[in-house]
């Protein structure tokens, strides 16, 4: 057998990790705004939170929408992005699984659920939950939560209960999922904010999933098997040694 040397090693990694580059510019990401589904025959489509005649469901719509243009215009590292509903859902589906099985069928390499947390006036902010299990999820609500100011930012936070962020339910293009609480629909300023302020919030988030892609190129790159099958033209191949027979 003929050996490869350290330095051979090397350049086949270094070309390997370019290669890879080129395919890291077609992510797929789905888009999933809370609620606004039914969940049984009887029930009305759910609002989700609701403040006054002001419904959750409906604003995550909204930020879901402008967020969706948003990362389309980043046409450097997206190549698709899709919502898991664009209106109310009326049909009865299984509750959360039929948004996945969306991200399954798309095959979604983010999926960034919205949503808006409730709680007593005074409390507020924005929340990027992630799954304790899986860290490139937690990278991403980290730089969602570094970047969050139009409503300000209480932080990327664990939750290993929620079903939508849980990766064992996605397809294993799934990379990262994150849950993202846009603020407290009981609260005057964050409210206000989620429901006038949609565009520069949906535009914090794209920017932060874009620079997550580009810093992160390597997750989503082809398997290593299927890369070492590309053979940079600049490397040298080492050679079987020449048997006696
Ligand atoms: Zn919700």
């Amino acid at each position: 057998m003929a050996t490869i040397s350290s330095e051979q090693q090397q350049a086949v990694a270094g070309a390997q990790s370019d290669g890879n580059a080129v395919q890291s510019c077609a992510i797929i990401v789905v888009i999933d705004p809370g609620h606004g589904d039914r969940l049984k025959a009887k029930n009305p489509v759910d609002p989700g939170a609701v403040s006054g005649t002001i419904y959750e469901s409906n604003i995550a719509l909204d930020v879901g929408k402008k967020l969706k243009s948003k990362l389309e215009a980043k046409t450097d590292c997206i190549k698709a992005v899709y919502l898991t509903r664009e209106g109310e859902i009326t049909d009865v589906l299984p509750r959360l699984k039929w948004r996945v099985a969306i991200a399954k069928e798309k095959k979604a390499n983010i999926f960034i659920s919205l949503h808006l947390d409730a709680a007593g006036a005074s409390a507020s902010g924005q929340s990027a939950l992630y799954h304790p299990s899986y860290a490139h999820s937690k990278t991403l609500a980290s730089t969602v939560a570094g970047r969050a100011k139009i409503v300000k930012s209480r932080g990327a936070k664990s939750r290993d209960n929620l079903y939508v962020i849980n990766l064992k339910y996605f397809g294993p293009e799934t990379k990262a999922s994150i849950l993202i609480e846009l603020g407290f629909i009981t609260n005057d300023a964050d409210r206000t904010a989620c429901m006038n302020q949609g565009d520069a919030i949906a535009q914090e988030i794209a920017d932060s999933v874009a620079d997550f892609v580009i810093a992160n190129k390597s997750i989503f790159s082809a398997t290593p098997a299927k890369a070492a099958t590309q053979t940079p033209a600049n490397v040298p191949i080492p050679r079987p040694r020449p048997t006696n027979r």
